[in-house]
């Protein structure tokens, strides 16, 4: 049997996260008509910190939260749990998309994150969270050139970034694939286990009140003269007002399908390491999150209990009409070859087992970072659209969507990153022709040494380009 198959052979489909033995009690679904002042949509971390974040400014809040199938069950629950403080994905994606704002939306993802770990101490939410820093490493000569010229930018901006040659990122994290790192280290990034966070959120909201109802998706929405109704399944609620908290799965409201699509992510994890293992690696002393240093990246990490999880890649997929159905979650080959890019990073660990294999939706906007919006004269609003990097900006996308409701609204509603109107995905079949050409050209550009062709050189002019 080939080795990859073999190392996947026992692996159970279900993020390693959710297999832990202090997962909560799915809660009944809503089986009669109920009233609120706010319903959410949507139990994954925009939802949770959107509850949270308005009962710490409106105690007295009568807030009900609804989920489709349980908390934790969607990208929250199945994330790398890479902990980064950036609300738009880099420095100069803030740059590129809203001009002149790039340091203002830093500051405010740093104080976010701040804001976010000081939360965790406050309601003793033990989510493994560690504050390790993020270590970006260069794996081929073009690499180590472009990382070395990151490194120097936000040197000189005055981040607090290390630079490690060969010998030095190999003493951190033992790739012979390595040539050099970068530590990015704010003293707040980290990790974080995502599924303890968001059931730890889940039980601090139910004790400040907040009623969740889990199994109960919510199918429609209309608006009344005084507020709005939402249906569900076998109920309706009547509230003031509405946050969609869906992110890439499919919602009733056209603006918020338009403006994001589901990008696949398939992921991994090993059994827990030996000490020899271990000891193989050297990791364990630092455990940086690790990501690599091209378009197509893979991101991993140490877990608390000695394993790696590790996930993207060149697999990442868009299917043809926006799948977030079951069909497309369970696939072999993307599990294969996620195993096959881990042994080529780390051959000393060949012979270990992979116990978890799972996937998820991303939800990618065209800006590549949120998306918040309102409606109905105010009284829906939503947060959406993180584009594979909402660990801690969903906290921050939280706070858009109950401010732009009226909660206590500040002057983050003047920014462009809330203001500027987001252009949607074109329809069927243009969304996956684009999606797809430039998916090959992201990888064909890894593969010539970051050097863009045509294909990404036009979107980059239309300031539709991933300008990371
Ligand atoms: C595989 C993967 C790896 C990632 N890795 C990282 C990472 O390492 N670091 C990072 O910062 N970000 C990462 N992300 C992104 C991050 O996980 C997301 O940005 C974040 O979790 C989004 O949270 P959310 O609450 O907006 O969405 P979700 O967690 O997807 O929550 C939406 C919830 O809404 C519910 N829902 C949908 N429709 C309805 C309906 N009609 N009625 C009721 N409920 C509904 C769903 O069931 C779901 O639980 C990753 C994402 C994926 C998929």
């Amino acid at each position: 049997m080939e080795f990859k198959v073999e190392a996947l052979k026992d692996s159970k489909y279900m993020p390693l996260w959710h297999d832990a033995s202090n997962k909560p009690e799915t809660l009944p679904a809503l089986d009669k008509d109920a009233k609120c002042e706010l319903l959410i949509v949507g139990g994954g971390f925009t939802g949770l910190w959107a509850a949270l974040q308005l009962k710490e400014r409106k105690p007295d809040a009568d807030i009900i939260m609804i989920e489709a199938t349980f908390v934790g069950y969607g990208a929250s629950g199945r994330n790398g749990g890479m902990f980064e403080s950036l609300l738009a994905h880099t420095a100069n994606n803030s740059e590129y998309h809203f001009p002149g704002e790039k340091d203002r939306i830093e500051e405010l993802g740093f104080i976010n994150s701040k804001e976010f770990v000081a939360t965790l101490e406050k309601y003793d939410i033990d989510a493994h969270y560690e504050q390790v820093g993020n270590l970006r490493v260069a794996t081929d000569q073009d690499q180590v050139k472009d990382l070395k010229a990151t490194y120097e930018k936000l040197k000189a901006h005055g981040d607090n970034v290390k630079w490690f040659n060969q010998e030095e990122v190999r003493e951190r994290v033992n790739s012979e694939t390595y040539l050099a790192g970068m530590l990015e280290d704010n003293g707040v990034d980290g990790l974080v286990d995502p599924a303890q966070l968001a059931w730890g959120l889940k039980k601090t909201i139910l004790s400040l009140g907040v009623k969740i109802y889990e199994g109960t998706p919510l199918s429609k929405i209309k608006d009344t003269d005084n507020g709005m109704l939402a249906f569900c399944e076998n109920a309706k609620i009547e509230c003031d007002k509405i946050l969609m908290a869906t992110n890439a799965f499919p919602n009733p409201m056209s603006q918020i399908r338009k403006s994001i699509i589901p990008v696949w992510d398939y992921a991994i994890a090993t059994e827990p390491l030996n000490q020899e293992q271990l000891d193989s690696i050297n990791w364990g002393k630092y455990r940086h999150g690790v990501v690599n240093n091209i378009n197509m990246f893979h991101y991993y990490r140490m877990t608390h209990d000695n394993r790696i999880s590790w996930g993207g890649g060149g697999h990442v997929m868009y299917y043809f009409g926006g799948r977030t159905d079951q069909g497309v979650a369970d696939d072999q080959n993307r599990f294969e070859t996620s195993c096959q890019e881990f042994f080529e990073t780390f051959p000393q660990l060949k012979g270990v087992k992979f116990t978890h294999r799972w996937s998820g939706i991303i939800a990618s906007s065209t800006r590549f970072c949120m998306v918040p919006g309102v409606a109905h004269r105010g009284k829906v609003a939503w947060a959406v659209g993180y584009t594979g990097l909402g660990v801690a900006a969903t906290r921050f996308g939280a706070r858009i969507g109950i401010e732009l409701l009226g909660y206590e609204p500040s002057n983050i509603l003047d920014l462009m990153f809330v203001k500027k109107k987001v252009l949607n995905w074109p329809p069927e079949p243009l969304a996956w022709i684009g999606v797809t050409l430039t998916r090959h050209a992201m990888a064909r550009a890894d593969r010539n040494g970051g050097r863009k062709g045509l294909w990404l050189k036009m979107l980059d002019y239309f300031n539709l380009g991933f300008a990371c």
